[in-house]
């Protein structure tokens, strides 16, 4: 059975990795690239509170969460793509790691606290588990961190190898081989690359101190899953007294520190199914039962400890909203294509980067916000245009957006719909300031009128000579935001041309005014 779970991890975790390369242009349906944030059982029931809505595409994740009434947590030993990773840790780290204590048991409680903060903060309509769900987690760091190292990487090895001018062919055709399926065109940059891979390596690391030191102790999800498994309905891991022995191998093998310490029986609320128990008993005396039994296990979440739970969550939630930041740089940030109302697109996005990562394939306009649209708006995708532009004939951050904080466009509309409005800096654009042609943001601009027209005017030029220039301007009532006019611009340093989110259209906020309402909408 251990070996059954090894195997179903390792597929878990080959299929997470399948659709984390799936999420790319061109982007041809068949399984959906957010389905492992669709079935996260966090995700579902915190955006479900946060928005006060029921978002059908999440309702996956609360069948998920249904089955651990007769399954136990068995999504964190079978399936979660975190809890693998930190299992392939901690065969890494296993020498390193310090015996795994029984005094930080009462740090078990501690995912409780987090995840009844995150409950109490949602109910006050800031959705707060981005930072906490361990697939957000995981398809974050693969986005931001893990994949542009490991093609940095790939490409270092590649031209060092092709520099010693042996075995030339094969490489090179390994590497097209590469280039044409998993590799970018071009290598990857994202904002705060450093502050997600640090965040993922200290919650490997903390495998130091106990094995899925992450899942025991801080994980919500885990929490959740938890909880449920308190009203499980079927026994589960089963020791038999006749003949167990009490040498105690069980409860050293368990990852979760799961078995009670007189080996009567495994916490349903720790225990995740991973069957290790079971491989390791000499005397036989555990087995894996699914008959139906109910006894409510307590979570023994005192008083004072959800008091401070509360506390933290509403105090935090507090913090944030009355951050500084939010007050000077709300709404100040241009977003993708189908992006909600501002307070709703907060509120639903769970910050996966899922948008970032396939919109990396085409245009790359997106990246994590850090600080822009304020505290509340920390790594939400924003448009950077400096760094690239959203490609006109794409829709594809739409389709793959978990939550529904993005909404799915049609092209048609797409083309149509304003995500802000380009403002020229004359100080800089080189017509301008120099009194010299330049003509490269109106070819790169892709709309059929041209969005960016020219005033062309005579001009004393500073040697005293007359000279004919084009005065480039931006037609308000063609521009889109696009924002491919900034990343085009040739002059160094800032462009001559940027951005601003002026005369946005926010999805459910346009009406038939706008010309692109649908009409089931
Ligand atoms: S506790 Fe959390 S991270 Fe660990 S396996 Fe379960 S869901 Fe995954
Ligand atoms: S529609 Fe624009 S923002 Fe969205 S993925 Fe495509 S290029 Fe990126
Ligand atoms: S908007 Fe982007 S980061 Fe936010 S939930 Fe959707 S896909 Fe994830």
């Amino acid at each position: 059975m251990e070996r059954l779970r090894r195997i179903s991890q390792i597929l878990f975790l080959i299929f997470f990795l399948y659709l984390f390369f799936h999420a790319t242009y061109p982007y041809e349906g068949g399984v959906p690239a957010e389905i492992f944030l669709r079935i996260s059982p966090l995700v579902a029931v915190i955006t479900m509170i946060a928005t006060r809505a029921f978002v059908a595409t999440l309702i996956f994740g609360l069948i998920v969460l249904a089955l651990s009434f007769f399954l136990g947590r068995y999504f964190c030993g079978w399936m979660c793509p975190l809890g693998t990773t930190i299992d392939l840790m901690d065969r890494l780290l296993g020498k390193l790691r310090r015996s795994d204590s029984k005094k930080v048991r009462k740090f078990r409680l501690w995912k409780f606290s987090i995840l009844l903060a995150i409950l109490v903060a949602a109910i006050f309509s800031f959705q707060f588990i981005w930072f906490f769900d361990p697939i957000v987690i995981m398809t974050r760091v693969a986005t931001t961190s893990l994949y542009p190292i490991a093609v940095f990487f790939v490409d270092g090895t590649m031209n060092l190898l092709l520099q010693f001018g042996i075995f030339q062919d094969p490489l090179f055709s390994v590497y097209d081989f590469l280039r044409n399926s998993i590799l970018p065109l071009e290598p990857l940059f994202f904002q705060q690359s450093v502050i997600f891979g640090l965040i993922f390596l200290g919650i490997l690391l903390l495998n130091r101190f106990a094995k899925r030191f992450w899942c025991r102790y801080l994980c919500p999800l885990g929490a959740m899953f938890g909880f449920v498994s308190s009203f499980r309905l079927t026994k589960g891991i089963s020791i038999d007294q006749k003949f167990c022995t009490k040498c105690g191998r069980c409860q050293i093998s368990c990852k979760m520190d799961a078995i009670d310490d007189d080996f009567q029986s495994a916490n349903a609320i720790e225990c995740i199914e991973c069957m290790s128990c079971i491989q390791v008993c000499p005397e036989q005396a555990i087995s894996y039962k699914m008959n139906f039994r109910f006894a409510r296990q307590k979570t023994d979440l005192s008083r004072r400890r959800f008091i401070w739970s509360t506390a933290t969550g509403l105090l935090t939630l507090g913090l944030v909203k009355t951050g500084f930041p939010n007050k000077t740089s709300q709404g100040a940030v241009v977003r993708p294509p189908g992006a909600l109302p501002e307070d709703e697109f907060l509120d639903r996005c769970v910050r996966c980067q899922e948008c970032v990562k396939i919109c990396s394939t085409t245009g790359k306009a997106l990246q994590p916000a850090f600080l822009e649209s304020g505290w509340e708006g920390i790594w939400t995708p924003m448009v950077n245009a400096r760094h690239g532009y959203c490609e006109y004939n794409c829709i594809l951050c739409g389709q793959v957006c978990p939550s529904g904080a993005i909404h799915p466009l049609e092209l048609e509309i797409k083309k149509k719909l304003k995500m802000g409005l380009a403002y020229f800096d004359r100080n800089r654009c080189i017509p301008w300031y120099r009194n010299e042609d330049c003509l490269v943001c109106e070819e790169h601009c892709p709309l059929p009128d041209k969005a960016i027209k020219f005033d062309v005017r005579e001009v004393r030029a500073q040697d005293g000579s007359t000279r004919v220039v084009k005065f480039p301007y931006v037609d308000e009532s063609l521009c889109i935001g696009c924002g491919i006019c900034v990343t085009k611009c040739p002059v160094t340093g800032p462009a001559g041309i940027f951005l601003t989110n002026a005369q946005e259209q926010r999805w459910g906020e346009m009406d038939e005014s706008d010309g692109i309402y649908p009409e089931n909408f």
